[in-house]
């Protein structure tokens, strides 16, 4: 292929690629594991001399062209495909963080990120130093130590619909000899792709729009392909220098500009196994083959709904980056010049009860632990999602007590306007 194909293209035709006689649509290869003729054959596969299918805890077909499809929508050079969102952006870390290691993330991040990277890679020995992602670089930059290894933040930040300025966050993490790792599950490769901005790692809960339709939970990450490791060789000698688990092969010396997903797939998937089952894959495909047109109808009807609620006079506030003068106007058009995603928060007039009764009074707009899918939903992170976080965490991530997450849904927008407007009246 000499021209690189449209994103739309992608969406259906990237990934699985059958021969002559094979079937058109990817099939699940629900199979654990996969047959060779010689021993020989099989010790080259261990020794990462020869690629191959051999255990489905580490590649499988079905789950590979879904991984592939994904790396070209977001233009990279491969993708791992995990159990979940959190599996993704906790190997993401962990393929070059150890113990004794420090990295620099945005507070406004979804919660169980925040758990994840403020409790549990503590333990681990693995600390972490949140920055505002709203402050001048040079504020941001003072957060980074000799042992600092990555930066990190969401393009659109749950449940705050934050924008990130990525290009900002790039430089300060290219200066400082890092990879900028970016959460890109709100805004989708539909409407910004990170790696475009600087960005050297991309992951993805791909429960979320990717999948779409809240079948199945899943999660990915792609690699650049652009970070110089070996510019950088002291700092990550763990892709640079020899891996005694493969008798002695070097990452960059092997497997070039590919080094960082090669690693992840053959060590910490080997080790942690948070592989993403077939059927999985299988479900998560079919959604991939309408994330370009489900997008603009996301956003569209977003941006009605918000455009109500702010013109709504017992609705506080509303943070939408697609409405004018949002705080993050002008950062959503450089990065999401098509619209961001469906999510929005806001806040009705009163106090928590009041958010609550709103809630309560909604019609098909249920309450679920869940967002950005088809179907529209809310969620009030202070009493459902976040609720483990302490007050000051929850001011820290950007939270305000009255928030409610709501995730616009693509059915018609005269009804999910209407069902809004019925329960303010409630009020
Ligand atoms: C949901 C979510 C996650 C976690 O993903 P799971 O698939 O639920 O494990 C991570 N990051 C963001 C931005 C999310 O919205």
């Amino acid at each position: 292929m000499t021209k690189k194909q449209n994103i739309g293209t992608i969406c259906i035709q990237g990934g699985w690629q059958p021969k002559k006689g094979e079937s058109r649509v990817l099939p699940i290869f629900q199979s654990t594991t996969f047959k060779y003729e010689t021993s020989e054959q099989m010790a080259r596969l261990f020794d990462l001399e020869d690629s191959g299918y051999f255990y489905s805890r580490l590649q499988n077909p079905t789950v590979d062209a879904v991984g592939a499809k994904i790396a070209a929508l977001e233009g990279g050079v491969g993708a791992v495909m995990t159990s979940s969102g959190q599996a993704a952006n906790f190997y993401a870390i962990l393929n070059i963080c150890q113990s004794g290691d420090h990295f620099v993330s945005a507070t406004t991040i979804y919660g169980g990120t925040y758990n994840l990277f403020a409790v549990t890679l503590k333990k681990m020995g693995i600390e972490v130093t949140f920055v505002d992602a709203d402050a001048p670089a040079e504020e941001i930059e003072k957060a980074f130590r000799p042992n600092t290894k990555a930066l990190f933040g969401e393009t659109i930040s749950n449940p705050g619909a934050n924008v990130l300025d990525i290009e900002k966050f790039a430089n300060i993490a290219h200066k400082n000899g890092v990879p900028l790792i970016i959460d890109n599950t709100f805004a989708t490769p539909i409407n910004c792709r990170p790696i475009e901005w600087g960005a050297d790692i991309v992951t993805h809960s791909t429960t979320k729009y990717m999948d779409g339709h809240a079948v199945a939970v899943g999660g990915a990450i792609i690699d650049s392909g652009n970070f110089d490791w070996e510019a950088q060789h002291d700092k990550f000698t763990c892709l640079t220098e020899p891996d005694e688990s493969y008798h002695g092969l070097i990452y960059t010396k092997n497997f070039g500009n590919a080094a960082y997903i090669t690693k992840l797939v053959s060590q910490v998937m080997r080790d942690l196994g948070a592989m993403m089952s077939p059927q999985n894959a299988f479900l998560l495909n079919l959604g991939l083959e309408t994330l370009h047109l489900r997008m603009p109808r996301h956003c569209s009807n977003a941006q009605k709904v918000a455009e109500f609620l702010k013109a709504h006079p017992k609705v506080k506030w509303v943070n939408y980056s697609g409405l004018k003068d949002d705080k993050y106007y002008e950062l959503a058009q450089k990065y999401t010049p098509e619209g961001g995603c469906g999510v929005m928060a806001f806040a009705v007039e009163g106090n928590k009860e009041d958010a609550i009764r709103f809630m309560d009074s909604l019609k098909f707009i249920a309450i679920v632990t869940h967002v950005a899918d088809a179907r529209s939903c809310v969620l009030h992170p202070a009493s459902h999602t976040h609720r483990q976080l302490s007050d000051a965490q929850l001011q820290e991530a950007g939270i305000n007590p009255d928030l409610i997450r709501l995730s616009v849904g693509i059915e018609d927008v005269e009804d999910i306007i209407a069902d809004i407007e019925q329960a303010l009246q409630v009020l």
